[in-house]
């Protein structure tokens, strides 16, 4: 009877949840078709009130009400008159449910951030909810208990519930409805159904107060009338059909699998069932029960309708793969009669609710099991749970926050006013910290009771910073924690196993010795850095610090300074004119030629008029990856009057290796060239970057340097990767190929791009490249918004970082993009 699937030679684990899901069958419901026909009807008893929910009712109903109002004698009277039985099975299932629902309600919780700063989560329920029963051909007063109870346990103050009328029943509800509202004090019930009782509870009538969040089970015009009506009010999920999926193995009991199978189908003849077993055994036994149970099933038609229609028996190779079919089908019932059901459940992630064994059918969910089930359909189990008293609470963030608490943040917030550009939050908070008010400038007594209360002298307003700092913003690439981060020109690969077991036993080694100081000299790391830059250098030549920013710094300290310049050829590495500003040292930007050359001639010209202190050169240069040709920069050596930085951070990446400025030292000794092992040695962690230059330099720097600047461990890890050097830098051609090859990709895609000799690639332009980075943030993948406009910088990855990175890009540009 049911359709096979038959997926055993599949890899279904590696199928993708989307692909799956798109082999297995489930009947769509077209609410937004629905939202068309119900929006007259919404839109009249807005305006019309209760004459408009009359005449819908009228006309939909076949009945005509004076009022919606169902008077609570009637109530009562159809609790009197319900069978014993059915209302003792009532009271079980709402004792269970409120066991269940009550123990949901999330307590208070006070979090302190901070001393002094606390947020406290209050749930608040609503004040008034409306709850929708349907009532159609089958009247369901277990939905009264699924729907009611969860709101009365959140401690929802007044409760409207609505009902479709019944001319068989004089105009009012299904008598077992009311009853059921009798039987748990719901007070306020309305003989109203579909679209216009929806409108009814969320605008209000003159006979039904407006609720704030409604909920309950309906057909495709509810479901329309809710859909339209959100955002006006809360409501519930979406419900479609019903649906069950069980998973089963040979050990599943036919007979039982084929009981819930068509207990399912007899909702309705959309309800799709899925059986999802390892056996086609089980298969054949479950099949031909349903042949036999199905032709003496009461609602045989429906069942059959549903069994043969969105059915499926699906076969696969083992339990994982059954799981993995359940969780992208995502069904609102899962059924698990498996061997271990019950640790199978507790591996699934997608699922309204999970029965476990042979004796935990749907049936006992939809009534006695105290779980809610009203459920989410239609493979929204992947992002919804069912119904609880969380759908009638909201979660309030209580924020307190004492004086000295608030004085110590606003740092952060200045920071990020300024960063949003929002002046007046940043002002908001510093106009309650007024200048002298919190600064200990009375007596010590006063002082000391500021400094007590976490106000220190100057932390409540802003500290006393230099003028030409203030304003600035501390420079950093925006860090944000997506899969593929390919913003800051790192190393992707990690550094190789050998030389981190290296690292770690040098560290270890030296860790014995943190008493003491490390070697102020760092005499073996030079000596090492020397050796491997060869060309005759001597240890004596070289120096290191910190990462090169530490180097450009102490060059700026020592050769820098107040009423000294520095020049640059911008676009490049923006530190250089934050390190001179920091120093003190006026910086002057001069720009780049169109492809971000430098023109020798004109950058000659620049320096006989300016007569720099220093001028600054990166080659291959960041953000634009071009290299400045070794006679460029020789001619602005023997123009320079003073000294001549060359960041060579990225030249292990060049296509001619041979062209670094170290074969110009000899020739001019106030030429510096920094590089750094943050790169191609994969070590920017380590913070490594050194120099060469002539010795006079070296000795010159010694005097800006802080005593014992380079710790142990970072001089050991350092001398730990120089020792295999050849290993490392292997990575590197590995980066240099993945660069020309994205290269051409992009240019294949008439993009432009920067000629690069680094590990990344500037490319463009944009007419909007905010969108563009932040349509590839949204698929995952981190890149720089950075360089002239238009532009945008990606760090060359691992090749499944590149694919991602292409696969995003791909996506993100559409024709009319590019500038
Ligand atoms: N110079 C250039 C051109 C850079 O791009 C960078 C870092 N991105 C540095 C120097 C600083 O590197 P580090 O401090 O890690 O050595």
């Amino acid at each position: 009877m049911l359709t096979r699937i038959d997926l055993r030679g599949e890899p279904v684990a590696r199928l993708g949840v989307r692909t799956l899901a798109g082999l297995l069958p489930r009947a769509e419901l077209d609410v937004e078709a629905a939202v068309a026909v119900v929006r007259p009807v919404c839109d009249d008893v807005r305006g019309r009130g209760a004459e408009a929910v009359r005449e819908h009712t009228a006309r939909f109903d076949g009945v005509d009400l004076a009022t919606t109002v169902v008077p609570r004698e009637a109530l009562a009277d159809a609790l009197a008159r319900l069978d014993p039985a059915v209302e003792a099975a009532l009271r079980e299932a709402a004792r269970r449910a409120r066991l269940v629902h009550e123990a949901q309600v999330p307590a208070e919780r006070v979090t302190v951030v901070a001393d002094g700063s606390s947020v406290t989560e209050r749930y608040v329920p609503v004040a008034r909810a409306g709850v929708y029963v349907p009532g159609g051909l089958v009247a369901y007063p277990s939905s009264v208990v699924m729907n009611v109870v969860p709101a009365q346990a959140a401690g929802v103050g007044q409760i409207a519930l609505a009902s479709p009328p019944q001319a068989a029943n004089g105009g009012l509800p299904h008598p077992s409805v009311l009853a059921a509202c009798e039987l748990l004090g719901v007070t306020e019930v309305h003989a109203a159904g579909g679209a216009q009782a929806i409108a009814m509870l969320g605008y209000g009538t003159g006979e039904c107060a407006a609720v704030d969040t409604i909920t309950g089970p309906g057909n495709v015009y509810v479901a329309a009338a809710k859909r339209l009506l959100r955002g006006v009010v809360g409501t519930d999920a979406e419900a479609g059909p019903t649906e069950v999926a069980i998973v089963a193995d040979g050990g599943a009991d036919a007979e039982f699998v084929a009981a819930d199978l068509v207990a399912q189908a007899e909702h309705d003849p959309l309800a799709a069932c899925l059986l999802i077993t390892t056996d086609p055994g089980l298969a054949d036994r479950v099949d031909a029960e349903l042949t036999s149970q199905v032709a003496t099933a009461r609602h045989a038609g429906r069942v059959k309708e549903a069994l043969t229609g969105q059915s499926a028996c699906v076969l696969v190779g083992g339990i994982d793969a059954a799981l993995a079919v359940a969780d992208a089908w995502a069904p609102e019932h899962l059924e698990i009669q498996a061997a271990g059901a019950e640790d199978l459940a507790g591996r699934v992630r997608n699922a309204g609710a999970i029965f476990v064994g042979p004796y935990a059918p749907v049936s006992l969910g939809d009534y006695l099991a105290g779980s809610n089930h009203v459920l989410p359909t239609g493979g929204t189990a992947r992002h919804s749970g069912g119904l609880s008293v969380l759908t009638f609470l909201r979660g309030i963030h209580v924020v307190n926050c004492t004086a000295p608490a608030l004085a110590a943040v606003a740092p952060h917030i200045d920071a990020l006013g300024g960063a949003e550009d929002l002046a007046a939050h940043v002002r908001a908070v510093r106009v309650r910290f007024p200048a002298g008010v919190t600064r200990g400038t009375g007596r010590a007594g006063e002082a000391g009771e500021a400094a007590r209360a976490g106000v220190a002298a100057g932390a409540g307003a802003a500290p006393p910073l230099r003028a030409d700092l203030v304003g600035r913003r501390p420079y950093g690439a925006p860090q944000i924690d997506v899969p593929v981060r390919l913003n800051t020109n790192e190393n992707p690969f990690p550094p190789p196993v050998a030389l981190v077991r290296a690292i770690a036993e040098a560290a270890a080694a030296q860790a014995a010795l943190l008493n003491r100081y490390p070697d102020r000299d760092a005499v073996g790391l030079r000596r090492d850095l020397a050796g491997y830059l060869g060309r005759g250098l001597k240890p004596e030549q070289v120096w290191a610090a910190n990462g090169s920013n530490e180097i450009i710094q102490q060059l700026l300290q020592a050769f820098g300074g107040p009423g000294r310049e520095a020049l640059g050829f911008e676009p490049s590495y923006s530190m250089h004119p934050i390190i001179a500003r920091t120093t003190s040292t006026r910086w002057i930007g001069r720009s780049r030629e169109a492809g971000f050359g430098i023109d020798a001639d004109r950058a000659v010209a620049a320096i006989a008029e300016l007569r720099p202190d220093l001028v600054f050169l990166t080659s291959p240069n960041n953000p634009t990856g071009t290299a400045v040709p070794l006679a460029v920069i020789e001619r602005i050596c023997a123009a320079a009057p003073g000294m001549v930085v060359v960041d060579e951070a990225y030249t292990e990446f060049a296509r001619d290796r041979d062209a670094t400025a170290l074969a110009l030292l000899p020739r001019y000794p106030r030429l510096v060239v920094v590089r750094t092992m943050s790169k191609a040695f994969a070590l920017a962690g380590a913070r490594v970057g050194y120099l060469a230059a002539d010795r006079g330099v070296v000795d010159a720097l010694q005097v800006v340097r802080l005593p014992y600047h380079l710790s142990a461990l970072t001089q050991a890890a350092a001398r730990a990767a120089l020792a295999r050097t050849g290993e490392l830098l292997a990575a590197v051609s590995a980066i240099r190929a993945g660069r020309d090859e994205l290269s051409g990709w992009l240019r294949a895609r008439g993009l432009s791009v920067a000629d690069s000799d680094a590990n990344f690639v500037l490319f463009g332009t944009f007419a909007d490249r905010r969108a563009v980075w932040q349509g590839l943030v949204d698929r995952g993948v981190l890149i720089r918004e950075v360089g002239p406009p238009g532009w945008l910088r990606v760090t060359i990855g691992t090749p499944r970082e590149m694919d991602a990175f292409r696969t995003a890009l791909e996506e993100v540009l559409r024709p009319g993009d590019t500038a």
